[in-house]
């Protein structure tokens, strides 16, 4: 089965993807109208959207270290959406999923973040 697309802002699936339609025949065409990034839509924030496979894990616990000071961290909990609406004094970093967490890790400390994230593990 295909993983549910989700708005990786929010966690809706309440999300939109424009298409081609064949005037002729009504036909949806496979092909994306538009280029990436411009094309979805999520209904719940009422914006463009960028889609990502449901994520299985919402919570997480990083560690890894600040690139500034070079100060370790460990057990930090994230959670994979970045629009929530009641902010958790727990929760250290919103907007982190467990893609973007892999990716992090991947590129050490080229990363964009702040801090490189050397492991991670979900939360069950
Ligand atoms: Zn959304």
């Amino acid at each position: 089965m295909e993983n549910k697309q989700v708005c990786d802002y929010c966690g809706s699936e309440d999300v939109l993807v424009m298409r081609w339609i064949n005037p002729n025949t009504e036909e949806i065409d496979s092909m994306q109208a538009g280029t990436e990034g411009l094309v979805n839509w999520c209904k719940n924030c009422k914006e463009v959207a960028t889609l990502i496979e449901k994520p299985e894990n919402l919570f997480m616990l990083i560690s890894g270290y600040w690139k500034d000071d070079k100060v370790e961290f460990e057990n930090y909990m994230v959670y994979a959406y970045d629009g929530v609406i009641e902010e958790d004094d727990s929760i250290f970093y919103y907007g982190l999923s467990e893609d973007k967490i892999k990716e992090a890790i991947s590129l050490g400390i080229e990363t964009d973040l702040e801090f490189v994230i050397t492991k991670y593990q979900t939360v069950k």
